[in-house]
C-alpha cells in the first residue's frame, strides 16, 4: 500500500489529512481547490526498485500497488484493469518521420476505457470509507466504468448523464445495473446535481477531479508506459483532455517516477483538446506561473467524453504540464474523424473519437516537423464500438448485392 503523507490543495497549498477530507480544499473551493494525493517519497525510494513491479506477479494495475493509496488488497475487484497492451508500429513511425511509435490501448479495460484506472481505485476507496453507494456525473465512460467497477464490487451506482450521451454507453450503463437519470441539460448540469445529491444524501462521489483518488488511479497509465518500454520511456506522450484528470495522471505518474529514480528522463506530455472545447489549452497559452487563469466556454465536438466546456481538473492539469515541459494542441472534428479511420487501417486499433484525439494531434505535430527523429508514445483511451456513430460519418457503406457469384465480379 502507497504511504500517504496527505492531501494538498493545487491552488493554495494546505495540507489535510486523507480521513478527514473527501474532496476538495474548502479554502478555495471545488473549482480550483482540487487536491493532490502525496506520499512518503522517502520510504517509497528506499523500498522500490524497477524489479518490484513485476515482482507482484499482477498483470494490472495492482502491480503499482505500493504507489497507490489503498489500504490493503482486500477490495480490489477481480476485474483486470490496467496493464493494457503497448503496441510498437515501425513503419507507421517512420513514414511519419518519427523515430518510434508506440500505441497504448486502453480500449482493452474491462468496461473499455482509460476511465477503469480511476474507477477501480475509488470503489476501493468508497469500500474502505465504509460508504455503501456510488455516483458520478459523466458524459458516459466515467459513468459506465463506474457502474461496472461497482457491479464488480457489489456496490449500487447511482449514475447522472447528460441527456446527449451516446446510446452505447447509457446501455452499458444499465447492463451494469446503475440507476441511471438522464438530465435535461449538459454535463456541466449533470455535475453539478450529482455534487448536490452526493451531499444531501451521503453517497461517495466519482466524479471527475473533485475526487482526489482518480488522478492516483490515472497515474498508472504512466507508469506501464515506463515499464513496457524497459524504463526507456518515449519523447513525447499524446492523450485527449476533456476535465484535465488523465494528463495531470500521466504528468504526475512520470513525475514520481523520475523522483523515485526509476526512469532517468520525463516525457513531455502534449494534451489535445477539440479545437471547440478547449478551455484548457486556452489557460495553457496564457500562463505565466502563479494563479492559473481560465474562462468557461460553450463546447462543441464530436468527442463527447472530451466535450467539457467548465474543465474541473484546469488547474491540475496546466500546473502539471507546465511542470512537466508538455503543452497542448488542439484538433478539428474533421482531424479527430480522420484519425480514427487512419488509425484502425494503420494499427487495428479501433478508437472512439476522443480516444483518437491523441492520434490526431500526434498528426498534426508530425506534419510540422517537430517530431521528427523522436519517439513517441499515443494513449487510445476508449473503444471505437462505444461511439460507432461517429466513425460511421468516414466510411462508405458496404456494397449491395444479391447472393450470385456474378454480383461479386461485378464490384471487384
Ligand atoms: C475522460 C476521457 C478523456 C479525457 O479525460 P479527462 O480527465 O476528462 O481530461 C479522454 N478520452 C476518453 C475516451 C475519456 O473517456
Ligand atoms: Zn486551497
Amino acid at each position: 500500500m502507497g504511504t500517504v503523507r496527505c492531501l494538498r490543495c493545487v491552488s493554495c497549498g494546505a495540507e489535510y489529512d486523507p480521513d478527514r477530507l473527501d474532496y476538495t480544499c474548502p479554502t478555495c473551493g471545488p473549482r480550483r481547490g482540487t487536491l493532490e494525493v502525496l506520499y512518503d517519497d522517502a520510504a517509497l525510494r528506499r523500498i522500490l526498485h524497477r524489479d518490484s513491479f513485476a515482482a507482484t506477479g499482477r498483470l494490472s494495475m495492482w502491480r503499482y500497488e505500493a504507489l497507490l493509496p489503498i489500504d490493503s488488497m482486500r477490495y480490489v475487484q477481480p476485474l483486470r484493469v490496467g496493464w493494457t497492451p503497448l503496441y510498437a508500429f515501425p513503419d507507421l513511425a517512420h513514414g511519419m518521420g518519427l523515430a518510434a511509435l508506440y500505441v497504448k490501448d486502453d480500449g482493452q479495460n474491462p468496461t473499455a476505457s482509460y476511465k477503469d484506472r480511476a474507477s477501480s481505485l475509488v470503489v476501493i476507496k468508497a469500500q474502505e470509507k465504509g460508504r455503501s453507494i456510488v455516483t458520478c456525473a459523466s458524459t458516459g465512460n466515467a459513468a459506465s466504468s463506474l457502474a461496472g467497477f461497482s457491479a464488480a464490487a457489489g456496490l449500487p451506482a447511482i449514475i447522472f448523464v447528460p441527456e446527449r450521451a451516446p446510446e452505447a454507453k447509457v446501455a452499458q450503463l444499465l447492463v451494469y445495473g446503475a440507476k441511471v437519470f438522464s438530465v435535461q441539460g449538459s454535463y456541466d448540469d449533470a455535475y453539478d446535481l450529482a455534487a448536490e445529491a452526493a451531499e444531501a444524501f451521503g453517497w461517495y462521489n466519482r466524479s471527475a477531479a473533485m475526487n482526489p483518488y482518480l488522478v492516483e488511479g490515472k497515474k498508472t497509465g504512466a507508469f506501464e508506459i515506463a515499464e513496457q518500454l524497459a524504463w526507456q520511456p518515449p519523447d513525447v506522450v499524446f492523450i485527449g483532455v476533456g476535465d484535465g484528470s488523465v494528463v495531470s495522471g500521466l504528468c504526475k505518474g512520470f513525475d514520481e517516477f523520475a523522483r523515485l529514480g526509476l526512469i532517468d528522463r520525463v516525457p513531455r506530455v502534449i494534451g489535445v483538446q477539440a479545437e471547440d472545447s478547449s478551455p484548457i489549452a486556452a489557460a495553457f497559452s496564457t500562463y505565466a506561473g502563479g494563479r492559473v487563469e481560465f474562462e468557461d466556454t460553450d463546447a462543441h465536438t464530436v468527442a463527447d467524453s472530451i466535450c467539457v466546456g467548465k474543465p474541473r481538473d484546469v488547474v491540475k492539469a496546466v500546473t502539471y504540464v507546465t511542470r512537466n515541459g508538455g503543452s497542448f494542441v488542439t484538433v478539428s472534428d474533421d482531424e479527430i474523424l480522420d484519425a480514427i479511420v487512419a488509425l484502425a487501417r494503420a494499427t487495428g486499433v479501433f478508437a472512439e473519437p476522443a480516444g483518437a484525439a491523441s492520434y490526431a494531434g500526434l498528426r498534426k505535430l508530425a506534419r510540422t516537423g517537430t517530431l521528427d527523429g523522436r519517439t513517441a508514445a499515443v494513449v487510445i483511451s476508449g473503444n471505437g464500438l462505444k461511439d460507432a456513430t461517429a466513425a460511421r460519418q468516414r466510411i462508405g457503406a458496404p456494397i449491395r448485392i444479391a447472393p450470385r457469384i456474378e454480383e461479386i465480379e461485378r464490384h471487384l
